[in-house]
């Protein structure tokens, strides 16, 4: 058997044989196999494969494992910024807490910021959950609003640019607001980013933003029925910039109705008031009474510091409940799901589930199985808290 011939291989510390088994079927049992052996001359082959750009990008991660921390300090004498944020999400947590601490020390790097932005890019393409969690946190230690706006209104990439408009949003920091405006107005700017603006104008809920998201919509419906787009045919183009509308309510209606009644177009007339109607038909708010909420929420007694199992919002002590596992999980059975209830929309959780294009039904679907499968109690936040109330209520 081969595999056997990698531990005759390892018996004999033979590293060359080694390195090459690790471009063989074995590779993974002899890249552990070095690993083992330790020895000055396994440790260098192994940091070559690591190095290796012709090495499939999941075994040098599976190398970096092997060789622990002890890489990630030679990527940091390189100042390689792309090598530490590849880290950050590799299977040894001592790795990634390395790699996390390398990068906040190399903050002053004008490469650190925008390429950790762009790991949180819009564009999000097949970006695991770990290290985008992990950039999420570098970014909230060396990032300031200030330098994110800068990042988003130019001179980075697309992909940092868009990085730093969503990361705008995930903080709900009302001093973007204006910028985020600014940009989703810019007749000049990428419209991809102007929509990412857009939803994270949404996150925000400043009232500030009404008017302009509005005025962005009907600039969308007016291109739509200048390609012959009817009210028929709106379901093709209603995408997250109507649902970033539809967010701020019936406070959105007075924008819409003004747009309505300026408009010369007889088309663009109808569109818009088709949207006017849809937004108007959202489900009332319910009229569960507070008190009875209260009632429930009283119940359970308050979690410890951490964050909230549902939104990730951080939690204190004082403002927290703690809800068991068994009563929690059965809520769940009987169809609790904060992406069903739209709890989801606009927290931090929610808002990175659809700027990385995971469909509602495939987060619905993970939160439940996640939910489901945990064995400790569940801490939430007061608003997590009064939500899953409300569904027992009603
Ligand atoms: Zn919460």
């Amino acid at each position: 058997m081969r595999f056997r011939s990698v531990k005759s291989l390892q018996k004999r510390g033979d590293v060359a044989g080694l390195v090459g088994a690790a471009r063989g079927a074995e590779r993974v049992a002899a890249v552990a196999a070095l690993g083992e052996l330790g020895t000055d001359e396994a440790i260098q082959a192994l940091t070559a494969l690591a190095d290796d750009p012709d090495f499939a990008l999941w075994m040098r991660s599976e190398v970096v494992s092997v060789l622990g921390p002890k890489y990630v300090h030679k990527l940091r004498a390189a100042r390689d910024i792309d090598g530490l944020i590849r880290t950050l999400s590799n299977r040894n947590h001592e790795v990634r807490a390395e790699a996390t601490r390398a990068l906040s020390e190399l903050r002053d790097d004008p490469r650190t910021l925008p390429s950790l932005l762009a790991v949180l890019s819009a564009r999000g393409s097949a970006k695991d959950a770990g290290t985008i969690a992990a950039a999420k946190d570098a970014v909230r230690t060396i990032g300031t609003v200030g330098r994110l706006i800068e990042i988003m209104k130019g001179g980075a990439d697309f992909d940092a640019r868009s990085g730093a408009t969503v990361v705008l949003g995930l903080w709900k920091d009302p001093g973007a607001v204006d910028d985020l405006v600014a940009l989703i107005a810019d007749p000049q700017a990428d419209r991809a980013l102007q929509v990412t603006a857009v939803k994270s104008l949404a996150s925000i809920g400043d009232p500030r933003a009404i008017g302009p998201v509005a005025s962005f919509v009907v600039k969308g419906l007016r291109e739509f029925a200048r390609m012959g787009g009817s009210p028929e045919t709106l379901d093709v183009i209603v995408g997250s910039d109507f649902a970033a509308l539809a967010s701020f309510g019936s406070a959105a209606g007075p924008y819409l109705q003004a747009s309505r009644d300026g408009e010369q177009d007889q088309s663009v007339r109808i569109l818009i008031d088709t949207v006017l109607r849809r937004i108007e038909k959202r489900p009332p708010a319910a009229t569960t009474s507070p008190s009875r909420i209260a009632e429930i929420v009283g119940r359970w007694p308050s979690a410890p510091a951490g964050a909230c199992d549902i939104c990730s919002d951080r939690i204190a002590p004082e403002g927290s409940h703690r809800v068991p596992t068994a009563e929690f999980q059965s809520i769940v059975r009987k169809g609790y799901n904060p992406y069903t209830t739209g709890r989801m929309k606009g927290t931090e959780t929610g808002i990175l589930a659809s700027t990385l294009g995971l469909s509602d039904e495939a987060a619905k679907e993970g939160w439940k199985v996640m939910a489901l499968g945990t064995t400790t109690d569940f801490g939430l936040c007061r608003t997590c808290a009064q939500d899953v109330a409300l569904f027992i209520a009603g």
